[in-house]
């Protein structure tokens, strides 16, 4: 497949996550970094985000765009944080000082009542630029497991040291990168967006 495209995500380790996943799937697809002007992320879901941040990344740069946008959700907090996931502890918060007030919110919940998922919606965004009145798409997927009472591995990034996927006894931190992508919410929403993309590559020649 012949295809240029930029990916619209600060966040550095998210997007090695999918330029391996990109890599692995869709050998010889170019994968650019977008750095130009953020848009303010005010969807309500990480549909609507991703989105946003799409839309942004193909209007500035007129070439197909990329975005994801993820996070985690709680049973027992109604889904929360979803899409306040990044911000969780405060704007300026890091990963740890989220996942550290994540299990002190959910401290005195035992399991089986400490379900959680990571969900992640991915946005192809073709400007009209390269296509007659342009094409949006979204895929999404989901990765069920539960919350850790303790973080626990080193790998990934983010949410990961406290979450177990279903099934396993170890975190997602634990697993090795090519085992994290095997299952992961963002390598599924990859997965239910790649024939979209190989239409939009044979439509755009
Ligand atoms: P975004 O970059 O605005 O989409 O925010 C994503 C948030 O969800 C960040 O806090 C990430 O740490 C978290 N997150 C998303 N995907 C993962 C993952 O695969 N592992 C761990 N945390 C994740």
């Amino acid at each position: 497949m012949s295809l240029e495209f930029v990916l619209a995500t600060h966040n550095a380790k998210k997007v090695r996550e999918f330029q391996r996943i990109v890599g692995e799937r869709m050998p010889g697809v170019a994968v650019h970094p977008y750095d130009g002007p953020q848009p303010v992320e005010d969807g309500l879901t990480f549909a609507e985000n991703a989105l946003i941040k799409a839309r942004a990344a193909a209007g500035h740069t007129g070439r197909v765009a990329l975005a994801d946008d993820s996070g985690i959700c709680v049973d027992v907090l109604n889904g929360m944080p979803g899409i306040f996931s990044a911000r969780w502890a405060g704007l300026s918060a890091g990963d740890e000082a989220n996942f550290r007030l994540l299990l002190a919110q959910v401290s005195d919940i035992r399991r089986p009542r400490r379900g959680a998922e990571f969900r992640c919606a991915i946005a192809l965004v073709v400007p009209e630029s390269l296509l007659p009145g342009g094409h949006e798409f979204v895929a999404e997927g989901r990765w069920r497991g539960g919350l850790a009472y303790e973080p626990r591995g080193s790998h990934g990034f983010g949410y990961d040291p406290i979450f177990e996927p279903e099934g396993l006894e170890i975190t997602s931190a634990e697993l090795t990168p090519a085992e994290k992508d095997a299952q992961s919410h963002r390598s599924r929403a990859f997965t239910e967006l790649l024939p979209e993309l190989e239409r939009v590559a044979a439509r755009l020649g």
